[in-house]
């Protein structure tokens, strides 16, 4: 799969994936349904670092369907050491 981008000359640019090799000069505008042509662009196949790639793709994902969070992210649970002397000691 590939993405392609049309422009539409009411509504502008928009992007539709499509098997490599099927994209055709002119595409339906998602929009007001008329025609748009095909934009020729630089290839998205640029060597982004995987942990990039990873973090674009999930801001990407909580756009559409954020994740359910139970807790605060970023923060630890408070931990309680079994031992009960640690309770003693003093807090910063
Ligand atoms: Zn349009």
């Amino acid at each position: 799969m590939a993405t392609y981008e049309y422009r539409c000359p009411q509504d502008g640019s928009f992007d539709t994936t499509l098997p490599i090799g099927a994209a055709g000069p002119a595409a339906r505008c998602p929009r007001c349904g008329g025609r748009a042509t095909r934009v020729f662009s630089v290839p998205r196949l640029s060597r982004t670092p995987a942990p990039l790639r990873r973090a674009i793709d999930r801001a990407e994902r909580s756009a559409e369907t954020p994740d359910v969070v139970t807790r605060v992210p970023g923060r630890q649970p408070v931990r309680r050491s079994p031992n009960p002397a640690h309770a003693r000691l003093p807090r910063w």
